[in-house]
């Protein structure tokens, strides 16, 4: 992609590459050498740069710190067998950081800052990028208040940022989960759809309850009734009966929009299945693993694509979930989406874009 934009290049004199162990890549922990940083201010974004990552310098009034006005991203780089790096549904992420950006009073970033900047980026960092099946380079993208003012209004001034990450498997096995009916994530009118910050350190509470007990993850129900399956985690969920594939409505305002659930349910006609874009409710589910007719439990989410759930505790009451086997649905649409996302099939959706 040409770059139409003034984007100021500091390249690092010290890169970390050599002493990166790519074979051993804990999720989120290595850090690519460079960041693309635009800066919000007198009603525009402004001083597009790429710099070495670096800490930054905060005031301890800054906006952010106090009042959590912050939305961020995650999605992936992939590189084909020939080396070239593709991006997966970016402009799709790039669309959801603006609805979240919205709900959260924060300006938005036009698409062209947006692209460019990533595009930049990933050119810039391109040997970061692993070419290994599984492996591929979590990019994510975040928008916070800069204002230095401890008054509760939207900050005047924001950073735009995007840093990259070189990522391996996010689940190496099948997850655990509890069906959580006392804790809420998100109520209707709330933040649920938004990728906000404090959406996330709410659910650390009751997720670490839950772990503590032995599970990896919550299964969220709505916070009224506490009967409708929402999410898990941070991935959206989905039920296999047979030949139909259950998965929550997003119409509530209370479940991110997934792009991985999007894309999954998009597949899942194409490979003949029935899609249901309705609640799971609680005593449903336990009357299907009950009666075992539960065929298939999994997540959809960027960082682990699909995590098979092998075990739902509903009410102190465990059941297992036998694994899956290559021809199950989850495992088919899993290579289907990695086939597309490796460049190794033709893109027939126009989800990918070759930087
Ligand atoms: N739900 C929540 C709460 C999430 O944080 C995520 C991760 N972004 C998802 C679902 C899955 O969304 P996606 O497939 O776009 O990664």
């Amino acid at each position: 992609m040409k770059t139409a934009l003034a984007i100021e290049v500091t390249k690092t004199s010290q890169s970390k590459l050599a002493q990166t162990d790519f074979d051993n890549l804990m999720f989120g922990q290595t850090i690519s050498d460079h960041m693309f940083v635009a800066d919000y201010e007198n009603g525009e974004w402004t001083n597009l740069r790429i710099v070495p990552y670096e800490p930054l310098s905060l005031n301890p009034a800054n906006a952010t710190l106090h009042y959590g006005q912050s939305v961020f991203e995650g999605m992936k780089a992939y590189k084909n067998d020939a080396g070239e790096i593709l991006l997966f549904r970016a402009d799709a992420n790039q669309k959801r950081l603006n609805a979240s950006a919205e709900r959260m009073c924060i300006p938005e970033v036009p698409e062209e800052i947006f692209m460019e900047g990533l595009y930049k980026l990933l050119e810039m960092d391109a040997d970061w990028i692993p070419q290994k099946p599984g492996y591929s380079l979590y990019v994510r993208p975040f928008i916070f208040a800069t204002d230095d003012y401890l008054g509760i209004r939207p900050s005047q001034k924001y950073s735009f940022m995007i840093f990259t990450c070189p990522v391996g498997h996010y689940y190496a096995k099948p997850v655990t989960v509890k069906v959580e009916q006392t804790y809420t994530r998100a109520a209707e009118g709330g933040t649920g759809y938004a990728k906000a910050a404090g959406n996330y350190a709410a659910s650390l509470y009751p997720a670490l309850l839950a772990q503590k007990q032995g599970y990896d993850q919550l299964l969220w129900t709505d916070g009224k009734t506490h009967q409708n399956i929402e999410e898990s985690g941070t991935m959206n969920v989905m039920f296999v009966v047979n030949d139909t594939i259950i998965t929550a409505p997003t119409h509530t305002g209370t479940i991110l929009k997934g792009i991985t659930r999007e894309s999954v349910l998009i597949l899942a006609k194409e490979m003949g299945y029935v899609v249901e874009e309705r609640f799971m409710t609680v005593s449903e589910l336990e009357k299907l693993l009950q009666a075992g007719k539960l065929t298939e439990a999994f997540g959809t989410g960027t960082a682990a694509t699909i995590a098979h759930i092998a075990k739902i505790n509903i009410n102190g009451v465990d059941y297992e979930l036998p694994a899956k086997g290559e021809d199950a649905f989850s495992n088919q649409v899993l290579r289907k989406l990695d086939a597309i996302k490796y460049g190794k099939v033709t893109d027939t959706h126009g989800w990918i874009r070759k930087v």
